[in-house]
């Protein structure tokens, strides 16, 4: 029955995986906490309006990777999130939040976009994610680009990734920009793609982006951002990247680095690594000052990254991620299972893991006890019991020695 696939674009994570995504959000939640940003959530899905307007009619994502469907009671159509930043500024909207600047949030969980699936590319994803409203200053751009590379860091991949950096000016800068853009592009309109010929007069910075090789080429003599940004821009920009430089933080410069999405403004930037082929951004932001406003919003200045949670447990996978080792406590045979099943329940209150062999002789419940990766094995034999002991063996060593049941919780603490 094909049904009993995963749909596709869409995996199961099972235990080993779900071991590296939890590594990766736990740390990106304790240092996000560390930085002041608490932790917060919103709906999976939202009225598809609440993406329609804040992507832009034109990004890709609106375009074709949204899944959307309509309610019936309502009349109305909602749509899966494709990623966290619209729902996060819908939720400053509707609990009036704008007494409360600045406020830092820090968000993580599945995303959905119909998107052809490959490596590190799938259709329900999850991501980490944070969003620093009210602050309009550098400071801000600074502060949120440190968290991003200190999380990295901090999951052991300093060597991996390097940070990429942009701006995209404000509007007026853009709009110059733009014009520029049209201009230079309109000259190779037949020679573009057919998703660039599109974009053209819609929203020509998309083509900066494409991915088609012949695109790219054309791409390459384009006039650059840096030449249309206004004083005012370029200053924002500069104090970004000294800020940067007064933490040591290194990043390159690049002009052709511009986001998916429409609402970007000022700072731009991408965490990439070479280590996952063609999908190699892991961590990605920027400044979105316009955004409150175009939702109907108070004008609130805005800016955040996300991180895709699938492509950093990937480059964790070498890495051993060990939960807690188990203490097994293994009845010699039938007589002492009601036993086993009291000590099991007490040191599991006491704190500790166990596990408890259910089934079969003594030795099928040793191999057991190997298999779950057991610290130690409390063996519960008839002779020993009659004396209030159990067998208390060093899984890793083979040493074996007598405990008393009243003196195990303090003797079991070296195996915690
Ligand atoms: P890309 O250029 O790879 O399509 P994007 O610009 O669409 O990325 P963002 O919207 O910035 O991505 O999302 C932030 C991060 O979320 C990405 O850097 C990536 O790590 C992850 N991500 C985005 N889309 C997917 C997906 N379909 N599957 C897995 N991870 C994804
Ligand atoms: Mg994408």
């Amino acid at each position: 029955m094909r049904s009993l696939q995963p749909v596709r674009g869409t995996r199961d994570i099972l235990p080993d995986e779900m071991r590296r995504h939890r590594a990766v959000i736990n740390c990106a939640r304790n240092l996000a906490e560390r930085y002041g940003y608490r932790e917060m959530a919103t709906p999976i899905f939202e009225s598809t309006e609440v993406f329609q307007r804040t992507l832009g009619d034109t990004s890709d994502i609106v375009t074709k990777e949204m899944y959307t469907f309509p309610v019936r009671e309502e009349g109305d159509s909602v749509t899966l999130r494709p990623e966290g930043t619209a729902g996060v500024a819908r939720a400053y909207i509707s609990n009036s939040l704008q007494q409360q600047v600045p406020i830092k949030y820090f968000y993580s969980g599945p995303m959905f976009r119909h998107e052809r699936p490959q490596k590190g590319r799938q259709r329900q994803f999850h991501q980490v994610g944070v969003e620093l409203l009210g602050v309009a200053q550098p400071l801000g751009d600074v502060e949120i680009i440190a968290l991003g590379d200190h999380i990295l860091r901090a999951l052991g991949l300093g060597d991996a990734i390097k940070l990429e950096l942009n701006t995209l000016g404000d509007p007026e800068s853009r709009s110059a920009y733009r014009t520029a853009l049209v201009e230079y592009f309109s000259a190779y309109e037949d020679k573009l793609s057919e998703d660039s010929r599109g974009r053209l007069h819609r929203n020509p910075l998309r083509i900066l982006d494409s991915k088609d090789e012949n695109d790219r080429r054309i791409v390459e003599n384009a006039p650059a951002f840096g030449d249309y940004l206004n004083d005012q821009s370029r200053d924002f920009f500069a104090e970004v990247c000294a800020g940067l430089d007064a933490l040591g933080l290194e990043y390159a410069l690049n002009s052709r680095l511009v986001r998916g999405l429409d609402y970007y403004t000022h700072t731009c930037f991408e965490f990439t690594t070479t280590r996952l082929g063609a999908q190699g951004t892991v961590l990605a932001g920027g400044r979105y000052d316009g955004l409150m406003e175009t939702m109907g919003g108070p004008a609130t200045p805005g800016i955040g990254w996300a991180a895709g949670i699938e492509r950093l447990s990937m480059l964790l996978e070498g890495q051993a991620i060990e939960g807690p080792r188990p203490i097994a406590v293994v009845p010699a045979a039938r007589a002492q299972e009601a036993a086993a099943l009291h000590l099991t329940h007490d040191l599991r209150h006491k704190g500790f893991a166990v596990e408890l062999g259910y089934s079969g002789n003594l030795g099928k419940r040793m191999k057991r006890a190997n298999k779950v990766n057991a610290r130690a094995a409390l063996i519960l034999g008839e002779s020993e019991l009659a004396q209030g002991s159990v067998t208390l063996r060093d899984l890793d060593t083979g040493e074996q020695e007598l405990v008393a049941l009243d003196a195990l919780g303090e003797r079991l603490a070296a195996f915690r």
